[in-house]
């Protein structure tokens, strides 16, 4: 049987802080522009793809936080900023280095037998 993990981003909730890209070790994550034309491209259901506007709650909670990343910023910069896309989400090891590094809280994966797993920031 192989093994397949369905991982996306809630995009709304993304602060494009870019530790799940730092941290996955098999590259799961791809940080791209808001305007980006797939930006879209994992397996978000409707509520999670990107329409052009953030959580307020999460803009509020990070918005004048100064720790070294961009938060909400328009573009990936090489460093931080944009939105992350979960564009290889069957790769996916789950070893869960994302979920509780993801100050959005809005990585979510599914496992070959249903169970969900979402992220929770410490
Ligand atoms: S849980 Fe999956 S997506 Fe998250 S860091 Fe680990 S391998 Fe990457
Ligand atoms: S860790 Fe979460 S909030 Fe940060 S870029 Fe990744 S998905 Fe977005």
């Amino acid at each position: 049987m192989v093994f397949r993990m369905q991982v996306y981003v809630e995009k709304p909730k993304c602060t494009g802080c870019s530790h799940c890209f730092d941290v996955c070790p098999v590259a799961v994550f791809e940080m791209k522009d808001r305007a980006a034309p797939d930006v879209n491209n994992d397996v978000a259901p409707e509520d999670g793809k990107w329409k052009g506007q953030h959580t307020p709650e999460v803009t509020a909670k990070w918005a004048n936080v100064q720790d070294g990343h961009k938060h909400f910023a328009e573009k990936h910069e090489g460093g931080s900023g944009g939105i992350s896309v979960a564009v290889n989400g069957p790769s996916c090891i789950l070893c869960q280095a994302c979920l509780v590094e993801c100050e959005g809280e809005c990585i979510v994966i599914t496992d070959d037998t249903n169970n969900v797993y979402r992220s929770i920031y410490k």
